[in-house]
């Protein structure tokens, strides 16, 4: 039963605040499920820290759960909660005014009390509209809560509008139950199907169990929360499964978390393959963001940068306020110095990997390889970090031993003039035998052989590496020297042969005398490739 009601104003900033919580902030008013989910379990998370202050719970405490009922017959959704609850007080000041966050003071409490902070983390909040999402979908909402050992209970009621009513209440349980009167169009959310859903997408790991209309949903455990050592290779795999929908096992796992200067706890699956290779359709982004386990944003293009689409994993930030709408977030520093973190992060992995386990990296280069030379040529700021990357066959290694640029500086002779050559052609064995090498094999300069029009893309567009310009291996200006007894035109005949070359064959620019060539009589060079045309033609429109 409800005592008799006190109407109260709205702190002036909240009513502004729900004028643009309704109107536009959140792009998906879906999300407000997620609020009021997220709210609920960190109550939970609350109760369970003053369980452990006080040395134990009280006899016969409820589950720890989170109860969500939708009844399509009075439009209404409830959300319950036996959660720490609040107090009268707790209510004007958590519900009725903006300037504050509850869940921060609690923090602030929490740190004054003691160093431990583990439990802290979890009840981290943000400032933020969080619970005025609600009324983005609802006519009504009324809160029923008492705190946990409190005698009262108490009532709070409001429209949305300018003010709401706060009465004392009795029977009410221990935690918190939001009962909402949904408007007309968002009966959907009355549904359980939509329900499940919504909590599937959006709040798979929240840590307690919630049950929709009675009925368990399995949720998943947050092990990216955990520490490195906690988590066994079996609970990657299966998390790897159940965020990739994939049934593979992951190839490689990086697990981490940072402090500084954003608060970051990560995991990246590397899996065994990807479907980019059978020429289907680009793939998306793999990575979802969170906010103390909450999802923000699913398959999120702007974590990482496009070339690492082919990763999985999970990134959550609490320095992510949850408030914040998509759009917003777009061109948030918050979000770029996140993205540029994760990427450092991820080619410091890729390089320790090629460091300490070659073979491992050399096989995670043969299926992915396609990436990082995309990366070279569309990411500006770790063009040259993503470069050390990269792996080619050489004139001088083996067949099929693949060789870094790296590696090729370290064999560079003088007479090389600091360039790094290579050489497109169809195969191996063409490159070797071909007239560009000629010059390169009598001096003994490596030259990388490089087979597609990407990678010659790749080249030609890193221009340098290690203070060292790359050049290609059919333009270098290198003089062999000849052999004594070796006989020249002289200048009168090499002056007419070079006229008649410039008759006889359509296209010749130029005809120059050279002693580059060892066995062959002429070759061409300066010549522009149509596959680099072609390709920068691509890149330029947007479609590489
Ligand atoms: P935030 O969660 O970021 O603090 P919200 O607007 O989501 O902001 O919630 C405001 C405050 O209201 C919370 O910090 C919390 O103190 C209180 N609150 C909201 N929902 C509940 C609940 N189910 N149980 C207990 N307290 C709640
Ligand atoms: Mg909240």
């Amino acid at each position: 039963t409800v005592g008799e009601a006190t109407r109260m104003e709205f702190q002036a900033e909240t009513k502004k605040l729900l004028d643009i919580v309704a109107k536009s902030l959140y792009t998906d008013k879906e999300v407000f499920l997620r609020e009021l989910v997220s709210n609920a379990s960190d109550a939970l998370e609350k109760r369970r820290h003053a369980a452990l202050i006080s040395g134990s719970e009280v006899e016969g405490a409820p589950e720890m759960a989170i109860w969500i009922d939708g009844d399509k017959e009075t439009n209404t959704l409830t959300i319950t909660d036996t959660g720490i609850g609040m107090s009268k007080e707790e209510l004007i000041e958590n519900l009725g005014t903006i300037a504050r966050s509850g869940s921060k003071n609690f923090l602030q409490q929490l740190d004054e009390s003691e160093a431990n902070s583990s439990a802290s983390a979890n009840v981290i909040g943000q400032f933020g509209v969080g619970f005025y999402a609600v009324f983005m979908v609802a006519d009504e909402v009324t809160v029923y809560s008492r705190r946990h050992g409190a005698e009262m209970g108490h009532c709070w009621k409001s429209t949305g509008d300018g003010s709401y009513e706060l009465a004392e209440a009795s029977g009410v349980a221990a935690g918190t139950k939001i009962v909402i009167k949904l408007k007309p169009e968002e009966s959907n959310f009355a549904t359980k199907w939509h329900i499940g859903s919504n909590i599937r997408r959006y709040s798979s790991f929240i840590g307690f169990p919630i049950k929709i209309n009675g009925e368990r949903v399995d949720t998943v455990e947050a092990i990216w929360l955990k520490g490195k050592n906690e988590v066994t290779k079996e609970q990657h795999s299966e998390f790897y499964r159940y965020i990739s929908q994939s049934f593979d096992d992951p190839r490689y796992t990086l697990h981490f978390t940072m402090d500084a200067p954003i608060s970051i706890k990560a995991i990246f699956y590397i899996p065994e393959s990807h479907v980019e290779k059978w020429g289907m359709a680009r793939q998306e982004s793999g990575v979802n963001l969170y906010c103390r386990k909450v999802l923000i944003e699913a398959r999120s293009k702007r974590l990482l940068p496009e070339w690492m689409r082919f990763l999985k994993g999970v990134v959550d930030s609490e320095d992510l306020p949850l408030n914040i709408s998509r759009e917003s977030m777009q061109d948030s520093s918050l979000m770029q110095k996140i993205s540029s973190v994760l990427s450092k992060r991820v080619i410091k992995f890729l390089q320790d990997l090629a460091k300490n386990d070659e073979k491992g990296y050399l096989k995670f280069y043969d299926e992915f390889g396609q990436f990082l030379k995309e990366g070279v040529y569309t990411d500006f700021n770790s063009k040259a970090e993503v470069a050390k990357l990269l792996r080619f066959e050489s004139s001088t290694s083996d067949k099929k031993q693949l060789v870094s640029l790296d590696d090729y500086i370290g064999r560079m002779v003088p007479e090389q003039n600091d360039k790094i050559y290579w050489l497109l052609a169809p195969t191996r064995e063409s490159a070797l035998s071909s007239a560009y090498m000629e010059a390169f094999t009598a001096k003994k300069i490596e030259v990388l052989l490089v087979y597609s029009a990407v990678d010659e893309f790749v080249m030609t567009n890193l221009m340098t590496y290690g203070g060292k310009s790359l050049a290609s291996a059919e333009n270098a200006k290198l003089d062999v020297d000849k052999p004594a007894e070796a006989e020249s035109l002289d200048e009168a005949d090499s002056k007419a042969l070079q006229a008649w070359f410039k008759d006889a064959v359509a296209g010749v620019k130029d005809v120059r005398l050279s002693s580059r060539l060892v066995n062959s009589p002429a070759i061409i060079v300066g010549h522009e490739s149509s596959s680099v045309r072609r390709m920068m033609a691509m890149v330029e429109s947007g479609t590489p």
